[in-house]
């Protein structure tokens, strides 16, 4: 049996206790100064690689550690700079401003990383010239041996950067080009700094895409092998299978392929003898997307296979691990579902258990593994039950809802409303901690979040929006709420995952049957209605963002569980319309992350989806009115099922992805209600009331006036109080002003 190595593909820098969100948000907050935030990071990235180290890794993944995004980085280090910021000196404050806008400039965009909820930032091609500068993976790979450890540098190969960037006047092929001999000076400097292995992402080679780009893929690193430097380089994909065949045809020292999420695809290539043995496999065989603790037995007869097919095997994460938290010892877990469960650093543990079966004939970490997960697999939390007889169609046609709905409500042209969410103060925050950690009484709590939901509703009034909302302000996120109120999740204490830049989400892990028990979100509705004459929205997650942003059992189909929610949400949803509120919005920012990346697993998926929807939102009256919310993400593809989801009125972002998907709903005669997303909510910087005016102007050139809705891009949770009212008041007096016209 041959020896196995082990190595990893990217570790969440957030930090156990999210000392890295902290650092950087005191450092924008002018609490600590620059060289206190360097010092912080420095600390949380050295301990980063020093647990990794600690795991045995026969290589640590370095490059990976970043201030914001590690597409930002790669643009910043070849000086693809948005054309507003340019001329300034390259550091990390234009990278934050980038990221973040300033006063004068709006943000780069944000998009998800293919089917993840992680975002990163757009890299702008317009006006570029492109340039090696400040060379940052090689001080970061500098830093890891200083420390004495085994580390490969990563990076983001040419082919997904370009593919993930827009702007720019050149075709992707000269853009490509224009990065070879950048890339190429990277290479040789870690290789002359001693670097045997690189790490170079191409997750767009995973994807539909893919095809198309074989012949430019073949190009680079072909050019790569002239400069001699593709005998360190590892083609890193992850998310779906590769095309193995392709893959191998080039002139690297590897490949990374995932053997978790490729649907068995990748396993069979390697079977059918697609790679060649003298490459290097790095194999993901443990899940870097998911909590549940591997099967170690599967994994070692996985591994077997594939040692039968190469000599040179790593295994590894099936991606980065900074889609997971970072370690389960900090939670106090029901023990039973605690033997179920593997974050971040105990898939390393999971790496080396096997790595020691392997090589050492050493099954003690193994056995100890493979024990907890047959006593895990043994527990019931589970009987797969959804029986249902509810309508997933509403009953009347949306012509005939509109007319109801606008004689219930008379609203008028044009009307203006909110996501949802209100800031989430240090005040507010802080009542919900004394909460939860019993420092103050369930009276005090509660008094507390009816005083900020009056005080809300009234600064709502005084501005003059048409559709109120009570705010949110009981809720730390849109998921983690629900699931921490509906039977079968369970959420932990530091279950933090980065979702793009300093912002973490604490994704509930489902690990049994789904049920609604008891209302979720009536008590505020109904008071907050009780405040105000105009109509108050009620405010629910639908069952695929739940699903999507939760950690899922594996052993259990998708659809079982997003059906589950969809009843609970439907038990919700009727519950609200009996208490009068008549007005409901279902978020599904998630719909479109979930997307398959493969075009033939499209239809599937959306009927799914949008099945389990209907089923949370179609039995409520004709003149209840359904709305839901999506944003960032590219609409596109899924235009078609956004419209089947028949909800009355969609609001969606539009300002970050600087307008561009208003075609996509023309394309498709889009005649049910919309609410383009007119501010940017991300950025501190308040829109002008021309900026505003123009969007909606915009707008209405292509979309009917009668089913045109005025909002800001996303919940307003982030943002501070003084920010949100200004920007409030510029939307709807720009609104009110056309009207008037
Ligand atoms: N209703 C949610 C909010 O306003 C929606 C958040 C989201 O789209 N991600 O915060
Ligand atoms: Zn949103």
């Amino acid at each position: 049996m041959m020896t196995i190595k082990t190595t990893n593909l990217g570790f969440p820098r957030l930090g156990r206790k999210r000392e890295w969100k902290k650092a950087i948000e005191g450092y924008w907050n002018k609490n600590i100064n620059k060289e206190a935030l360097d010092k912080q990071l420095e600390v949380l990235h050295r301990d980063n690689l020093k647990l990794q180290s600690s795991y045995n890794l026969d290589s640590v993944p370095v490059g990976d550690f970043s201030l914001y995004d590690n597409l930002l980085d790669t643009a910043l280090l070849f000086n693809i700079i948005p054309e507003r910021f340019q001329g300034r000196e390259i550091d990390d404050d234009l990278l934050f401003d980038i990221a973040r806008g300033n006063k004068e400039h709006v943000a780069s965009a944000l998009i998800k990383w293919f089917n993840t909820n992680y975002h990163y930032i757009v890299p702008e091609w317009d006006n570029v010239v492109p340039k090696l500068n400040h060379n940052t993976l090689l001080e970061r790979y500098r830093f890891a041996l200083s420390l004495g450890i085994n580390a490969h540098p990563v990076i983001v190969g040419p082919i997904t950067f370009v593919a993930l960037s827009k702007g720019g006047t050149s075709s992707f092929e000269e853009k490509v080009r224009q990065l070879i001999p950048l890339y190429t000076e990277v290479f040789h400097s870690l290789i002359q700094e001693g670097a045997e292995l690189i790490q170079v992402d191409e997750p767009i080679l995973v994807t539909d895409q893919a095809e198309v780009l074989k012949d430019i893929t073949h190009e680079v690193y072909e050019a790569f092998n002239d400069a001699k430097v593709a005998d360190k380089l590892i083609i890193q994909t992850y998310f779906e299978a590769a095309d193995v065949k392709f893959l191998n045809g080039l002139p690297v020292k590897g490949l990374g392929l995932d053997f978790v999420h490729d649907r068995g695809n990748n396993l069979k290539q390697i079977l059918a003898g697609d790679l060649s043995g003298d490459k290097t496999l790095f194999a993901g065989v443990i899940d870097g997307r998911n909590v549940w603790a591997a099967d170690v037995a599967l994994k070692q007869q996985l591994i077997e296979k594939l040692s039968e097919h190469v000599e040179d095997l790593y295994i590894n994460p099936s991606s980065s691990l900074l889609l997971v938290p970072v370690s389960l010892e900090d939670e106090t877990l029901d023990e039973q579902i605690k033997d179920g469960l593997s974050f971040a650093t105990e898939k390393l543990g999971e790496l080396e258990a096997l790595k020691n079966l392997f090589n050492n004939n050493n099954a003690t970490q193994f056995n100890k593994l493979k024990s907890k997960y047959e006593t895990f697999q043994n527990q019931s939390f589970k009987n797969l039950e959804y029986n249902y007889n509810i309508p997933d169609q509403r009953s009347s046609t949306f012509e005939v809802r509109k007319v109801l709905q606008q004689q219930r409500w008379n609203l008028p042209d044009l009307p203006t409303t909110t996501i949802g969410s209100f800031p989430q103060s240090k005040e507010v925050r802080q009542y919900r901690a004394d909460w939860k950690n019993h420092r103050i009484t369930d009276e005090v709590y509660k008094q507390f979040l009816k005083d900020e939901i009056k005080r809300w509703i009234d600064i709502q009034e005084e501005i003059g929006l048409d559709v109120l909302v009570h705010g949110e302000f009981e809720r730390n996120d849109m998921v983690e709420f629900f699931g921490e109120k509906l039977q079968g999740f369970l959420v932990t204490k530091y279950g933090w995952v980065q979702s793009y830049g300093s912002r973490a989400v604490k994704p509930p892990i489902i690990y049994g049957d789904v049920k609604w028990t008891h209302p979720l979100t009536i008590d505020e509705t109904v008071y907050a209605q009780g405040l105000t004459n105009k109509p108050v929205k009620g405010m629910l997650t639908g069952p695929v963002t739940i699903l999507n942003w939760s950690f899922e059992r594996v052993d259990i189909p998708r659809e079982v569980v997003q059906n589950q929610i969809a009843l609970a949400i439907n038990e919700e949803v009727l519950a609200l319309e009996k208490a009068g509120i008549k007005i409901i919005q279902v978020d599904e920012p998630a719909l479109r992350e979930g997307l398959p990346l493969r075009s033939e697993f499209h239809k599937d998926y959306l009927d799914k989806a949008v099945h389990s929807f209907k089923l949370a939102t179609s039995s409520v009256a004709d003149d209840t009115q359904i709305h839901t919310h999506m944003c960032y993400s590219q609409f596109g593809q899924i235009i078609h099922a956004i419209y089947d989801l028949d909800a009355d009125v969609i609001s969606i972002e539009t300002s970050r992805s600087h307008g561009d998907l208003i075609q996509d709903f023309e394309d498709i005669n889009y005649n049910l209600g919309i609410g383009l997303g007119v501010y940017d909510i991300h950025s501190p910087r308040i829109p002008t009331e021309a900026e505003v005016t123009n969007a909606i102007e915009r707008a209405l050139k292509q979309i009917d006036r009668s089913l045109f809705w005025v909002n800001p891009d996303c919940g307003l949770k982030t943002r501070k109080e003084e920010e949100v009212k200004e920007a409030l008041k510029v939307l709807v007096t720009s609104t009110q002003k056309i009207r008037n016209q």
